[in-house]
């Protein structure tokens, strides 16, 4: 093996202990809801982090991380690569252009934004032409109905970015799978009552759609209340990385 940097031993060391402290936490969380840890998957939010930390977390046994802009993620993604991690599931949780659809598609396994009807045929056209598997799309729903942060709306006055429309839309997109709801707790909102209220929605997707069992919801400040209504996938930044200093 090659001899890491000072830097990055001292790296390795902070990132070793959030990364223990996070894991009790989700335990926690999983004892008081009466689940398994193994449940609930981490995806470490890497944004503004560089790829130098991606291979840390890889080498501390993190599997997934997660990006919000594209080239950001696209270059970080080839920097892990060339590094030698290869095994590292990439997911993309940021809003989405539809012309970064054909970038996204060559490095994420999974979209958790999906939100509107022409997103998921632009990412069904680009996952067709760019993969030879189908992509995880997460559909990302609006918790207070607010469409202007992103997400699909139950009850939308418009087709285009009605929630119950995008997810069936999804799952008859050929190069997509339909994998489940993501969502941001509202700013203002008790974390236990949004993600009481995005519980029911995850409840009514599985009636339409049975295999849709992936609820992608919780970060730093609430994954506790994530985990008790039923997060598979908790979208950790700071708490693991550190503070950033630009607030995305
Ligand atoms: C940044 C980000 C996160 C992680 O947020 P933290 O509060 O740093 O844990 C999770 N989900 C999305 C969509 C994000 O953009």
């Amino acid at each position: 093996m090659v001899a890491m940097a000072p830097q990055d031993t001292a790296r390795r060391i902070q990132l070793a202990a959030a990364l223990d402290a996070l894991r009790g936490r989700i335990g926690r969380a999983c004892v008081a809801a009466g689940r398994e840890p193994s449940e609930v998957r981490l995806i470490a939010v890497t944004k503004t982090y560089p790829a130098r930390d991606v291979v840390l977390l890889a080498g501390l046994g993190v599997t997934d991380v997660g990006e919000n802009r594209d080239q950001e993620a696209a270059a970080k993604a080839a920097a892990v690569r060339d590094a030698g991690e290869a095994g590292l599931r990439w997911h993309y949780v940021g809003r989405l252009q539809r012309n970064k659809c054909a970038s996204v598609v060559g490095y994420a396994d999974a979209v958790h934004s999906v939100d509107s009807l022409r997103l998921a045929e632009a990412l069904g056209v680009a996952s067709r032409r760019h993969r030879d598997r189908a992509l995880d799309a997460l559909v990302q729903v609006s918790i207070d109905g607010d469409p202007g942060r992103g997400g699909a709306v139950d009850g939308a006055a418009t087709p285009e970015n009605d929630l119950w429309r995008v997810t069936d839309a999804v799952a008859d997109t050929d190069g997509l799978r339909l994998a489940g709801l993501m969502a941001v707790a509202p700013l203002g909102w008790e974390p236990e009552r949004a993600f009481a209220v995005l519980a029911a929605f995850a409840a009514r997707l599985r009636v339409r759609h049975p295999a849709a069992d992936a609820l992608s919801a919780g970060m730093s400040g609430d994954l506790e209340a994530a985990v008790k209504y039923g997060a598979t996938h908790v979208r950790i930044g700071s708490a693991l990385l550190g503070m950033r200093n630009t607030l995305r």
